[in-house]
Parts: structure tokens; C-alpha cells; sequence
């Protein structure tokens, strides 16, 4: 089983005490809140009222939440916790990309990096601390999986964000942080529904994209759930190569990857984005533009090369803008909608890839299980 139900809600971590800490109120879907308000002897609006507080206005604490009575606002305080992120550190880079290093009361942390393009302001969200499954290109994936994220902690990074960018607005929600989503699905659907409901941040599934390596089963699910874009990574046309960059291709090779790629509950007028990773002299050939077109036009496809962005120790270097501009080229030929991912923030390794440093997990050892191989692996089966 590839789902881990391990972060569904958030899940109250045990205190010094040893006594469960309260639920993490950001994690809560409406009705669970209403029922938590139900058991203080509340009245049922009074939920709706906190979520707005939550995510049209942001607050950090209930005693910011000023048209509620004190007496609930003290009795909220200790049946629930709110906001237990924090900014450690914020930088931005020449292009005006920010990153934001999110951290959690456990000592772990994330990178959540806003791009502002044009018109667009895009965050890219994490889902994990670390991921499992080693793809021999990503630094997060150097690192193993320290842990999952919980809901309240995947959009703890959204308020984050969202405060340090304003007065600018969020516009575009992608899922290319650190981890694999769908590896995490409890805590994606369910930080997935507070995005999109109207009583949470409201925001069109339309303008949230999820990322994934290609965990097969998990993909139909996702899209039978919500309206979201897919991307998936792809990065190489045999799965000889594919299997050599991505280990959990041993698991879901290509030809099960793209067939369930074709069955997608896909809404009318929607493509599936294809990401390609530009890797000299590995992938990034002639005849593997050809095949990659070959493999796609059956599809309701588009691609997105991006350019590699080096880590310490990256085994492999950059293609040239030319290799990509021909490559780009050849689908295009085959009438493939292709397009080229600048990288941004490469000064402040903020890019795809090179978010990964020591202090993400606390300065503890990565986590038992970061093997993709072995059940337990977070993403393994
Ligand atoms: N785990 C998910 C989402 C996070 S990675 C996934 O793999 O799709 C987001 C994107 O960045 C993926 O397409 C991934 O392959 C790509 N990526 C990873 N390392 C990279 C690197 N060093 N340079 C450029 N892109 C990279
Ligand atoms: Fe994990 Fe995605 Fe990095 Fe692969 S590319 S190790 S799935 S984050």
C-alpha cells in the first residue's frame, strides 16, 4: 500500500508529558471542527467564523479571532494548536524569487519558495522533509524521508507565504517542493480540500498543480477527488534510463505509468504536463526527443523541459540552451505543446531539486525507511 494514513490529521504529537498535544486546528476539515465545538458546548456558526479567521484573515492565534467571546477564545487555546510554524529564515533572490524556510515545533523544516512571473505569483509548496524515493538528480532526494507533513503544516507554509508576499497575492499553488505528494496523500487531499473549499482559502483547483514521480494507483485517485492540474515527472524515454534515475520506475515502469496516464479522469480540455528534466549527454539526444513524442501522442499531453539545476556531488551537469532548444524543437514538430522552465532562485538554491540542507531535520539523522525498496519507505509498496 502505497498510501501513509500517517499524517491525515494533524496528528497530536505526544508532549513532555507524554499526554497527546491538541489537533492542529489548520488541519481540520468544517464538520470536524464544528464537532470539536460542538463538544465545548458551542454553538455550530461558530466554526465558520473561526475558519474565516483562519484563512481570509490569517490569524496566528485565537486571541487575535476578536468577535469571539474571551471565554471561548481561552477554551479553543487549550483544546486545539494554532500555528506551530514559524519563518527561520526568509532570502530573496536577483530574479525576486523568495524562499522561506518554514520550520515546526519538532525541530524540522521545509523550503517553500514564492516565483513571482508577470502576472503570476506562484508558491511552491513542500510535502515531506526529505523524500524516499533517491532520485539520483534531486538533493531532497539525497537526503531520504525524515517525515511526513501534516495538512495543518503544508498550509501552515501557505499562510507563511502568504504574509511574507503581501501586499502581493498569491496567484498559482504548485506541489514541487520538497517530497513526493502523493506519497503523503492523507495530508495532500486533505490540505487540498481546505484549498479548495469555500469556507477555506477558496482557491480554484484550476490554479493548483500536484507533482508527482508517477505513483500509479494514487494518480486516477487524485483527480477523481479534486480538479487539479497533474504534472508528472517523466525525465526519460526507456526504462532502462528511467529506472537508473528513478528508482520506483522498478515499481511502475512506463509503459504502466503512461497507460494509466491515458485513463486519467482528465476534464474536458485539460492535459496532463509531462516535466524533463535536461540531463547533457543522458537523456537529452535527438532520437529520445523522438521517442519522448512517440510515447506522448497518444496523450492529452504537453512537456515542460526543465533545466537542471546542480547540487554539491550532482552526478551529472546541464544540457546547453542549444540541445534544449532543438530537443524543444522536435516535439514541437510532432506537435507537442513544449515549453522551457527557467530556473529561478538558482542563486539562493531555491530551484527545483536544491532544496535540501542539514537543518531541515532538526540536525537529526534521516529517518528508518528512506529506502524506496522496502515497505515502510514512504512511498513504497
Ligand atoms: N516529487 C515530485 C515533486 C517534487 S520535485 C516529483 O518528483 O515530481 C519537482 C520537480 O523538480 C520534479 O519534476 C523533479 O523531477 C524536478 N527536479 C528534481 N531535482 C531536480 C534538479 N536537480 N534540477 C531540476 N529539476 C529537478
Ligand atoms: Fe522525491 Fe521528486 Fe526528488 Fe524524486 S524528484 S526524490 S520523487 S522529490
Amino acid at each position: 500500500m502505497i498510501e501513509s494514513e500517517q499524517a491525515a490529521v494533524d496528528v497530536p504529537r505526544p508532549t513532555k508529558q507524554g499526554t497527546p498535544a491538541p489537533p492542529e486546528v489548520r488541519g481540520l476539515l468544517l464538520d470536524e471542527l464544528s464537532g470539536v465545538l460542538a463538544e465545548l458546548g458551542e454553538r455550530p456558526f461558530r466554526a465558520r467564523q473561526i475558519m474565516n479567521w483562519l484563512w481570509r484573515k490569517g490569524a496566528t492565534s485565537f486571541e487575535a479571532m476578536t468577535d469571539l467571546p474571551a471565554a471561548l477564545r481561552g477554551r479553543l487555546a487549550q483544546a486545539l494548536r494554532l500555528s506551530p510554524t514559524t519563518v527561520r529564515r526568509k532570502r530573496r533572490a536577483a530574479d525576486g524569487t523568495l524562499k522561506l524556510l518554514v520550520g515546526f515545533p519538532d525541530g524540522a523544516a521545509v523550503e517553500s519558495v514564492v516565483i513571482p512571473t508577470g502576472e503570476r505569483v506562484t508558491l511552491c509548496l513542500s510535502s515531506q522533509v526529505g523524500c524516499a524515493l533517491g532520485c539520483v538528480f534531486c538533493a531532497t532526494g539525497r537526503m531520504g524521508l525524515y517525515r511526513n507533513l501534516s495538512a495543518g503544516e503544508i498550509l501552515g507554509q501557505l499562510i507563511e507565504a502568504r504574509a511574507a508576499t503581501a501586499p502581493a497575492e498569491l496567484t498559482n499553488y504548485v506541489f514541487m517542493g520538497m517530497g513526493e505528494p502523493l506519497a503523503n496523500y492523507a495530508a495532500l487531499s486533505r490540505s487540498l480540500a481546505i484549498m479548495t473549499a469555500p469556507w477555506g482559502l477558496g482557491i480554484s483547483p484550476r490554479r493548483i498543480t500536484v507533482s508527482t514521480v508517477g505513483l500509479v494507483p494514487l494518480m486516477g485517485r487524485l483527480l477523481s477527488e479534486f480538479a487539479v492540474n497533474l504534472a508528472v515527472s517523466l525525465h526519460a524515454t526507456t526504462d532502462e534510463l528511467r529506472g537508473r534515475l528513478i528508482p520506483v520506475n522498478r515499481r511502475y515502469p512506463l509503459a504502466e505509468l503512461l497507460a494509466a496516464c491515458r485513463d486519467l479522469p482528465l476534464e474536458r480540455r485539460r492535459r496532463i504536463t509531462f516535466e524533463y528534466v535536461m540531463l547533457c549527454g543522458v537523456n537529452d539526444r535527438r532520437a529520445e526527443a523522438q521517442r519522448l513524442a512517440a510515447l506522448l501522442r497518444p496523450l492529452r499531453a504537453k512537456v515542460n523541459l526543465i533545466v537542471f539545476n546542480s547540487f554539491a556531488g550532482a552526478p551529472f551537469g546541464a544540457s546547453d540552451a542549444e540541445t534544449t532548444a532543438v530537443f524543444q524543437e522536435i516535439l514541437r514538430q510532432a506537435k507537442l505543446t513544449a515549453t522551457v522552465r527557467q530556473s529561478r532562485g538558482a542563486d539562493i538554491a531555491a530551484a527545483c531539486g536544491q532544496l535540501w540542507r542539514p537543518e531541515l531535520t532538526g540536525g537529526r539523522p534521516r529517518r528508518e525507511g528512506a529506502d524506496p525498496r522496502r515497505p515502510g519507505g514512504g512511498a513504497s509498496a
